[in-house]
Parts: structure tokens; sequence; C-alpha cells
């Protein structure tokens, strides 16, 4: 065998092993699997380990990927060819009191494992809202965690990575040195030119207490509910997520049916300031026909935790889709948008399947980092089902409410993208310019896969413009 003279800590797995179907997929939380099949899958034990695999590697020709948490909805760690590192036991943390600083390693899962080691230590860190979601993938691509709306994007946290480089060498990069991977880091997402081994993460304070409110309405109630939740979540303080879902949900009369739900998470500094935080959602002007409402009860972040849990259950099969909402802040303008959105929410074809709406206004000024496209709201609709005979219904109702949204759609957030699907923007084209030119210097042989697309020539453009061009005048 030809990787016969290179030894590692963890383990090589090729298609001809007993195994190969379990380490190919069996870390995928997405139940639709790819046919995708790499030359080989290395299970890294230690860096080491990744640096000679990203050596073997490049003697061999092959082009390496990456499974930190395997949470990406498009598979993007299982391609054709190539070698895939799964990093599944870099889950190590270590936290500095002096600095307020925890590292950790780029599979530990930010809700199920950081987040209760931080709180042990009265320290909080942003994380995303699915308990088992690995920081790697999510960090960077931006990460959309816990009240992202009020305290950033969780890759605004990250303060400095250390990195194994398209050479297979070892580097801490941050605002000093190699500032470049730093930038590139927060929010290139599955085309970073290396390999994170770990996080370094500036942490908060833990909130002091949580109050969560919830109203569940109809959903022919929708637009009138929505058009309100328009004009009043940017006075909405920001210590408090605002996400609107369409969900199955148990109701008071003892069934269960699908609704919208109107949320409200108050991260307060006590009980007095997180119910206060929430005081806004009961000018809702339809309150009275609200099938019920919850107002500020006291919450755990372990009891969203397992909400969450619930609400994606592991290895089903999702077909899903996202997009950056924007309009007018005007009658007019909020008409189009809940217009547009209003098919995500009312028409799930599948019993489990959800849709959220998340706030994100005010909109915060972004520091200068490879993220950079946002707006005031944001979607995404999940069909969620057991039977791969559901898949074509699914896809063509995901594809369908998106392009009804597309007018007031001005681009998409890599979490929920699948670009062999359908190609969006998804960055400022400044910084697309710049991450271009860092992947240029940093990975000049095409060590590193980049984005899992359809068309590597058209990326981080919205598709619309490229099938009807601006007439020229
Ligand atoms: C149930 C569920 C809930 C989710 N909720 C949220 C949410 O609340 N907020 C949010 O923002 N997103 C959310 N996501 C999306 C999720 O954050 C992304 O899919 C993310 O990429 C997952 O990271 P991962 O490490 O688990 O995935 P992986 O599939 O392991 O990684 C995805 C890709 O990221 C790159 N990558 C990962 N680790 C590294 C590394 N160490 N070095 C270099 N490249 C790397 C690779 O290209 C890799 O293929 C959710 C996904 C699921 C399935």
């Amino acid at each position: 065998m030809m990787t016969a003279d290179v030894t590692f800590n963890g383990r090589l797995v090729l298609p001809s092993d007993l195994d190969w179907e379990e380490a190919r997929v069996g870390r995928v939380f997405n139940g639709r699997r790819p046919d995708r099949q790499p030359d080989a899958v290395l299970f890294a034990a230690t860096v080491d380990d990744v640096q000679k695999g990203v050596r073997l590697a490049k003697e061999h020709g092959w082009i390496v990927s990456v499974r930190s948490g395997g949470h990406a909805w498009a598979v993007w760690s299982v391609r054709d060819g190539g070698l895939l590192i799964d990093l599944g036991a870099f889950r190590d943390m270590a936290y500095d009191e002096d600095t307020g600083i925890v590292s950790a390693g780029p599979a530990t899962k930010g809700g199920d494992e950081l987040s209760p080691y931080l709180e042990e230590r009265g320290r909080f860190f942003n994380g995303g809202h699915c308990p088992s979601v690995g920081i790697g993938g999510f960090l960077l691509q931006g990460g959309q965690g816990w009240n992202q709306r009020g305290w950033g994007w969780a890759a605004e946290s990250v303060v400095a990575i250390d990195v194994v480089t398209a050479d297979g060498e070892l580097i801490r990069c941050d605002a000093e040195h190699n500032s470049d991977l730093y930038w590139a880091s927060r929010g290139s997402g599955p085309t970073f030119p290396g390999i994170v081994m770990r996080f370094h993460l500036a942490t908060r304070p833990l909130f002091g207490h949580l109050a969560h409110t919830v109203h569940a309405y109809e959903l022919e109630d929708f637009a009138e509910v929505m058009t309100w939740l328009y004009g009043a979540h940017h006075r909405i303080p920001d210590n408090v997520e605002i996400v609107a879902i369409s969900t199955p949900a148990p109701l008071p009369d003892g069934t269960e049916r699908r609704v919208l739900l109107v949320t409200g998470a108050g991260f307060g500094d006590d009980e007095d300031h997180a119910r206060a935080s929430l005081a806004g959602f009961n000018a809702c002007p339809v309150i009275d026909r609200a099938i019920f409402v919850q107002d500020a009860a006291p919450s755990t972040l372990a009891e969203h935790r397992a909400q969450q849990e619930m609400q994606n259950p592991e290895h089903w099969q999702y077909v899903c889709d996202n997009a950056w909402i924007d309009g007018e802040n005007t009658p007019e303008g909020i008409a189009a948008m809940v217009e547009g959105i209003r098919p995500l929410f009312t028409t799930n074809p599948t019993e489990r399947g959800f849709a959220i709406w998340m706030s994100n206004a005010p909109r915060r000024d972004l520091p200068d980092m490879a993220f950079s496209l946002h707006t005031d709201a944001y979607v995404a609709a999940y069909t969620v089902y057991e039977d791969p005979a559901e898949y074509a219904r699914n896809r063509s109702w995901v594809d369908a409410v998106f392009a009804h949204a597309q007018p007031v759609t001005a681009g998409q957030y890599l979490g929920d993208s699948d670009m062999t699907n359908r190609q969006l923007q998804f960055m400022a084209p400044e910084n697309w310019e710049k991450l271009k030119g860092i992947i240029a210097s940093r990975d000049p042989e095409g060590r590193f896969h980049r984005y899992l697309a359809a068309d590597q020539e058209t990326l981080n453009i919205n598709h619309w413009v490229l099938e009807h061009p601006a007439p020229v005048s």
C-alpha cells in the first residue's frame, strides 16, 4: 500500500476496509447522505496526524476536506476524491480565568459541551442553537449563536486560531500574526485554506436570568402578526433573541398542530431586567387571537437545548435553504417582505418540518472580517422526513418557496446553504476579492477543497442576476 511508510496515532481508513461506509458518513448529522467517495478517511488523533495527513495528501496529489462536528446540511466534508481528515477527536477545552479566554478543539459541541463547561465557571459563549453543532464549521462560516442579534456573530469572539497550513506547518493566527488567515477564518466557511486545530474564544459573563415569551398564533394570522413584528423588532432591546417559528406544537387543548410561535428569549442581568426587555411583545395588535401566551416565563439554556434537539432529530433527512430578507421599512416594503416569506411558514409539506424568521435588527456594524453580508431578518425553512422517497417533493417545495421570496432576497448565510442546488451572494464583493487573494497565496496548489458548488465561476453572485442581467443602457 502506498501509505505503508506513514504511521498515524489515529487511523487511515480506505475504501477496501470493512468499515468504509461508517468512516465516510457515519458522523454526518443529515440522514440524506451523498454518494460522493473520497480516496481515504483519516481519523486524526493528534495534531501531528493532521500535519502528516496534509503532507501525505501532497505526495498523492489528494485534495483535503475536513470534518469537525459533521453538521453541514449539504455534507461539505464528503467530497469525490482526496483525503477526508476527520477531527472528531479534537474536543478538549481549557479556560483561562485571567484572560476570560476559552480554547477548544474544532469538534467541541457548542451547546452540549462548551456551554455547560463555561456555565460551571460563570461564563458564556454564544454557540449554535442546536447543541450538537461542532464549533469548527460553525465559527468558520460566521456563527449565528444565541442572541447573535445583540452579542454579534460568534466569529467576532474568535481572538486566535491554531492552523495547519497547506504545507503541513502549525501556525498561530490572530490580529498581529498571520492576520490574513485570521481574517479569512471569520466567515469564509468551507473554503478556508487551512485546518483549524484550535479556537481561542473571548467569553462573556453568564447572564443572570433567562425569561422566555411565547405567543402561539394560527397560520392564517401570519400576515398580521409578521407585519407587526417587522414594525416592532428594531425597538425591542438587544438582549432579546427574537424568533418566529412555524412548527407543530403541543397546544393547551391537548392537540398538536402547526402554528406560528412568536418567541423572545430575554437574557437579563436579573429577573426584572429580563422581564422588562420582553414587554414589547405584549403590544402585538392581535394578541387576543393568540392560542396561548406565555409571558416572560423563567427558563434555562438547558431547556432550550432540549427543545432544539427535539426539533432537529439526528439522522433524519433534511432539505433546507435560507435567505437574508431585505426591503424598505415602509408599509409597502414590509407587505412585500411578509408576502415573500409567507409560503415558507404556511405550506411546509412535512409533518416535522419548520421555518424560522430571526431578527437581526437593529443591524450592528461588523468588524473587518470575511463575514460581511447580513440584513435585518434571516429566514430558513427545513423539510424533515425519514423516507428518501419524499426527497423530490421536498426539494421542489424548498426551491419553490425560496423562488417566491426572491424579490425580497439579498443573499444567503453559508450555514444553511447548499450551493450544489442554488448559488447566492454570501459576502460583500470586496471581501470576496480579498478572500480569493488570501486563498491564492496560502493554498497555491489547491491542497484544500473549495466550496461545494455547482459552478465555481459564479460563486458569490445571486443566480437571478446571471439569468436576467441588467439591460445595457
Ligand atoms: C441541527 C442543526 C442546527 C444548526 N443550527 C445552527 C445555528 O444555530 N447557527 C448556525 O450558525 N448554524 C447552525 N447550523 C449549521 C452549522 O453551523 C453548519 O452546518 C456548520 O458548518 C457545522 O459545523 P460542523 O463542524 O458541525 O460541520 P462539518 O460538517 O464538520 O464542517 C463543515 C465544513 O466546515 C469546514 N470545517 C469544519 N471544521 C473545520 C476546521 N477545523 N478547519 C477547516 N475547515 C473546517 C469544512 O469545510 C467542513 O466540511 C445547524 C446545523 C444543524 C445540522
